[in-house]
C-alpha cells in the first residue's frame, strides 16, 4: 500500500497519456547489438497501442543515479510506423524526454525504431559507450520507450538480444534462451527489465558463488588473461556472501548476479540492482593485487550488493517513484547510500576481500578525505543528499570547496559512530547489525519495495536501543562546522595519523585512477599519469600559492616534472619551513610559484589509540 501511495505522488505531474491503450498487452523489444563496439545499438520495438493520442517516454530519472541523466541526447534515427506507414511525432517543448503522436484509427500495433549512438566518456544526457571491442554492457534504460501516466510496474515488455557472433553473457533476467547469436528473453515488467542489465562478452567467464538463492559472478574483460581471478578472491567472494546473510538473515532476491566489467576503456563505477549489480573496473583489477588493493575495488562489489537490501528492497519514500519520469528526492541518500558505503567496507572485510589493515587504510582515506572538504563550513550534510543531482556533476577540482557526494564518506563516518554508540552503550549486547536484521532483514522475499522515511529509520534504531536519535540524526545532518566528524573513529579505538609512506590502499587507488595524490602535503592531486593538476584542497599550501584546478606542473626547484622529481622534492626537506619553487603553465601562460612547506609527504594511516576499545577490529571481524 505504501508503494501505490508514491506512485500516486509520482505520477501526478504525467500529461494526457493514454494508459489504457496499453492494457493486458505486452511490448516486444528486439536489441541489436552488433555493432556496440563502436557504440551503436538498434532497437526495434513492438507497443501494444489504441488509436488516439500517446506520449511516449524515454527514462530520464535512473534508479540508483539519482539524477535525471538518462542519455536522451544519444537518442537517434527515431521512427514511428504501423502497417508500414509512417506516423509523424512531434517532441515536447518543455520535456525533452517526451515524444507525441497520434495512432491512427484501427492501429492495434505501433513500431518504434531508434538507436541509441554512444560515446567514450560522454557527459551532460548524452550515451556513453559503455562497450569496447570485447565486451558490451546492455542497459536497456537507453532501449526502452514507454507511455507516459503508466508505472513502470504495471507494463510488461519481453527482450531479444543480439550480439556479436560468439559473445557470452550474465544476467539477473530470467529463462535466457539463445539461438545462434540471439537471445530470447522471458517477458519481465518494465521495472525488471529496467533493472536487470546484460554483461556480454568475447572474454568472459562465470563463477557461481554459493548462497541461497545462488549467487553467480559473470566477468567480461578486454583480455582472456584479465580474467584469471585468483582462487583466493573467488573464496572471499564465496564469504562476503555468506557474511551478508549472516549480517541481514534474510535476501530479497530470487537469484544475485554480480555483473564485473573489467576495461580500462569504460568509466570506472558501480550501479546498484535488485538481483544484479553492474561493477566496471580495470582491466587488470583482478590479476594485479596492488590494484585489486585499491580503495575502489576492495569495497566496488560488497557495496553495490548491499544495495540490494538497501536501496532497493528498502528504499526511501523520495526515491521509490513509480517510473522513471517522476523526479527523485534524494534527502535520504545519507542512509541509502551512507549505509551502504559503511556496509560495503564492513563486509568487504568480513569477508576477507579487504584485509584489516587494507580496511583499516579505506578509513584512514575516508578520515583524511573529511578533513580535507572544506565545505561543511557552508554546507550541511543534509543539504548535500538533497542536492545529490547536483553532486554527481559537480566539478572534481574544486571538490574540497563544494562537498559534492559527502553524503557517502561522511554518512558512513556517522553510522561508524552510531555502531560505536550501540555497541559501547549495550557493553556490546547490541549493534548496528541488529538494526540491519531489523530493517532490511526477514522475511526474505522476492524482489519488492518496502518504503521508509526519516521515522521509520528512527523507529528502528529505537528498537535496538532506546536513545535520541532523531537529535543524533537531526543536529549531525543540519550542522554547519569546519571540523570532520571524526567522533566515530576515536570511540572505535583508532585515530588518524600521516605518515610518508602511502598505504598499499591508496597506492592501488593511485595505480588504479592514474593519479597522484598529494591532498594532505601540498594540497593538490595530479591526474591522467601525467602533471595536470585537477583538485586544489583549501588551506594548503598550494591553496595558499594560488593554484587553479587545471594547471600543468612543468618544473619542480628548476627541474622537468616527475614523479620522482616531485617524490625527490618532498624527501629532501626537514622540518623547518622551506620553500618549493613550481614552474605552472596555466592558460598558455607560465609562471612560478613557490609553496611553502615542512617535512615530507604525508599520507594517512590509522593509529591504535588504547585509551578506548578496540572496537573498530571487532566491527570488521567475521560472523560466520
Ligand atoms: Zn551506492
Amino acid at each position: 500500500m505504501l508503494r501505490l501511495t508514491c506512485r500516486l505522488l509520482g505520477t501526478m505531474i504525467a500529461s494526457c497519456a493514454c494508459v489504457t491503450a496499453w492494457a493486458g498487452a505486452s511490448a516486444r523489444l528486439e536489441v541489436d547489438a552488433r555493432e556496440a563496439p563502436r557504440g551503436i545499438e538498434r532497437v526495434h520495438l513492438v507497443l501494444p497501442v489504441k488509436s488516439g493520442k500517446l506520449t511516449l517516454l524515454y527514462p530520464k530519472w535512473l534508479p540508483g543515479e539519482h539524477s535525471p541523466d538518462g542519455p536522451i541526447a544519444g537518442l537517434s534515427g527515431l521512427k514511428f510506423s504501423s502497417n508500414g506507414q509512417s506516423i509523424a511525432w512531434q517532441r515536447d517543448p518543455d520535456n525533452m524526454y517526451a515524444f507525441h503522436l497520434d495512432v491512427p484509427a484501427a492501429v492495434r500495433t505501433l513500431d518504434v525504431a531508434f538507436e541509441v549512438d554512444a560515446v567514450r566518456g560522454a557527459t551532460d544526457n548524452n550515451a556513453e559507450r559503455t562497450s569496447t571491442d570485447s565486451l558490451a554492457l546492455i542497459l536497456w534504460n537507453q532501449l526502452v520507450l514507454y507511455p507516459a501516466g503508466a508505472q513502470s510496474d504495471d507494463l510488461r515488455y519481453q527482450a531479444r538480444l543480439r550480439l556479436p557472433p560468439g559473445w557470452s553473457f550474465g544476467t539477473a533476467l530470467a529463462s535466457p534462451q539463445t539461438t545462434g547469436d540471439t537471445t530470447q528473453f522471458a517477458e519481465v515488467s518494465l521495472t525488471t527489465l529496467i533493472d536487470s542489465p546484460v554483461l556480454s562478452g568475447s572474454n568472459f567467464r562465470t563463477i557461481a558463488l554459493g548462497g541461497d538463492p545462488a549467487v553467480y559472478l559473470h566477468l567480461a574483460a578486454d583480455s582472456e588473461a584479465a580474467l584469471d581471478i585468483p582462487e583466493a578472491s573467488t573464496a572471499q567472494l564465496r564469504k562476503l556472501v555468506q557474511e551478508a546473510a549472516a549480517l541481514f538473515g534474510a535476501t530479497h532476491y530470487t537469484e544475485y548476479h554480480f555483473l564485473w566489467t573489467l576495461s580500462d576503456q569504460i568509466g570506472f563505477e558501480g550501479i546498484e540492482h535488485h538481483q544484479s549489480s553492474d561493477n566496471r573496473s580495470g582491466e587488470r583489477s583482478l590479476i594485479d593485487e596492488e590494484l585489486r588493493r585499491s580503495a575502489s575495488v576492495l569495497t566496488l562489489l560488497p557495496h553495490e550488493y548491499v544495495h540490494s537490501w538497501n536501496g532497493k528492497y528498502r528504499r526511501p519514500i523520495g526515491l521509490a517513484t513509480g517510473n522513471y519520469d517522476a523526479p527523485m528526492r534524494g534527502d535520504l541518500l545519507w542512509v541509502y547510500e551512507g549505509l551502504t558505503e559503511y556496509l560495503g567496507m564492513v563486509l568487504s572485510a568480513r569477508s576477507g576481500f579487504a584485509s584489516l589493515e587494507d580496511a583499516r587504510n579505506e578509513w584512514a582515506d575516508i578520515a583524511a578525505w573529511l578533513q580535507n572538504s572544506k565545505g561543511r563550513e557552508w554546507r550541511p550534510l543534509a543539504d548535500t543528499a538533497a542536492a545529490a543531482q547536483l553532486g554527481y556533476i559537480e566539478a572534481a577540482g574544486w571538490r574540497a570547496r563544494t562537498r559534492s557526494t559527502d553524503f557517502y564518506a561522511e554518512s558512513a563516518m556517522l553510522w561508524l559512530e552510531a555502531d560505536t554508540l550501540i555497541r559501547t552503550t549495550t557493553h556490546g549486547a547490541k549493534s548496528l547489525d541488529d538494526f540491519c536484521r531489523l530493517f532490511y532483514g526477514p522475511p526474505s522475499s522476492a524482489p519488492k519495495v518496502l518504503p521508509y522515511d526519516f521515522n521509520d529509520v528512527v523507529k528502528a534504531l529505537n528498537a535496538v536501543m532506546p536513545y535520541d536519535w532523531r537529535g543524533f540524526w537531526t543536529q549531525r545532518l543540519n550542522r554547519v562546522r569546519s571540523d570532520a566528524p571524526l567522533e566515530g573513529l576515536t570511540a572505535s579505538g583508532w585515530h588518524l595519523v600521516f605518515t610518508a609512506e602511502p598505504t598499499a590502499v591508496e597506492k592501488g587507488e593511485a595505480a588504479l585512477m592514474k593519479k597522484t595524490d598529494l591532498s594532505d602535503s601540498l594540497g593538490f592531486l595530479l591526474k591522467d599519469e601525467g602533471a595536470v593538476i585537477s583538485t586544489v584542497v583549501p588551506g594548503t599550501p598550494a591553496d595558499s600559492a594560488g593554484i587553479a584546478p587545471d594547471s600543468i606542473l612543468i618544473a619542480i626547484d628548476d627541474r622537468k616534472y616527475s614523479k620522482d622529481v616531485l617524490a625527490d622534492a618532498l624527501k629532501a626537506g626537514g622540518t623547518e619551513l622551506r620553500g618549493i619553487r613550481l614552474l605552472i603553465e596555466k592558460d598558455d601562460k607560465f609562471k612560478t610559484v613557490e609553496l611553502k612547506y615542512a617535512g615530507h609527504e604525508r599520507h594517512p594511516r590509522l593509529e591504535r589509540d588504547a585509551s578506548a576499545p578496540d572496537l573498530l577490529t571487532t566491527i570488521l571481524s567475521p560472523r560466520s
